[in-house]
């Protein structure tokens, strides 16, 4: 079932774990056929070396496991909720990945300070509220993907493909399994220039002229980087 969905998620699991964005089993991805309404995710605690496709574990969009024999990562119902709300989305990963995660701790932000950041993200890169107490001892996980869909109301999640989960950690997602663990990697090594640019310069900052610009040149029906052909 889902062989190749669970290749290519196993693989975004690997990929965040190769770039130095993972300790341990922190970190999951998932990824959704959007045909059959199931999702493909990581399963909880298993040590990355050891993964392999048929450990996935399948489950339909209420969480109910439909194949697998390992428990899901405990992170699933906040994927859950984010493909139900951003319905263009293919994959989501989460990890704890050093740089985002300070911003997250701090409850701020990731500002857009260069092209680099405007070639991924078209503006900043949101950070959520707080939770509340009550949000925390209930459905935390859920609660969780609540915070991050509220943080998103009038952004698109495509254009703006993550975000920081306040006191926590950031999520990202894609299209795909491949795009959005990119993503969380690019956001990583955004997260790490913004760090350092706001040390160097608090006062910084580039026109929305030269970030539009980069980001249009990637996205949209008017993008021109890269090949029309594959060469
Ligand atoms: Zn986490």
């Amino acid at each position: 079932m889902l062989e190749s969905l669970k290749e290519a998620t196993l693989e975004a699991n690997l990929e965040i774990v190769r770039r130095g964005l993972v300790l341990y089993t922190f970190g999951n991805a998932s990824g959704i056929s959007r045909d059959e309404g199931l999702v493909v995710i990581k399963p909880s605690g298993v040590d990355y070396d050891r993964l392999k496709p048929e450990h996935m574990v399948v489950t339909d969009l209420e969480g109910a496991i439909v194949e697998g024999e390992l428990r899901p990562s405990s992170d699933l119902k906040t994927h859950l909720a984010l493909y139900k709300a951003f319905e263009e989305i293919g994959a989501v990963v989460h990890t704890h990945s050093e740089n985002a995660t300070a911003w997250a701790q701090a409850g701020r932000e990731i500002p857009a300070l260069g092209t680099t950041h405007a070639d991924y993200f078209h503006g900043p890169v949101p950070c959520t509220r707080e939770l509340t107490d009550d949000e925390i001892e209930g459905d935390y996980v859920l609660n969780t993907g609540t915070a991050i869909i509220d943080r998103f109301a009038g952004i698109d999640p495509l254009a703006v493909p993550a975000v920081l989960v306040a006191g926590h950690a950031p999520f990202a997602w894609g299209r795909d399994p491949h795009e959005a663990s990119h993503n969380a990697v690019v956001l990583e090594a955004v997260a790490k220039m913004a760090f350092m640019t706001v040390m160097l310069n608090a006062q910084c900052g580039v026109s929305k002229t030269l970030l539009d610009r980069h980001y249009f040149r990637k996205h949209g029906a008017r993008a021109t980087y890269g090949q029309e052909k594959l060469i």
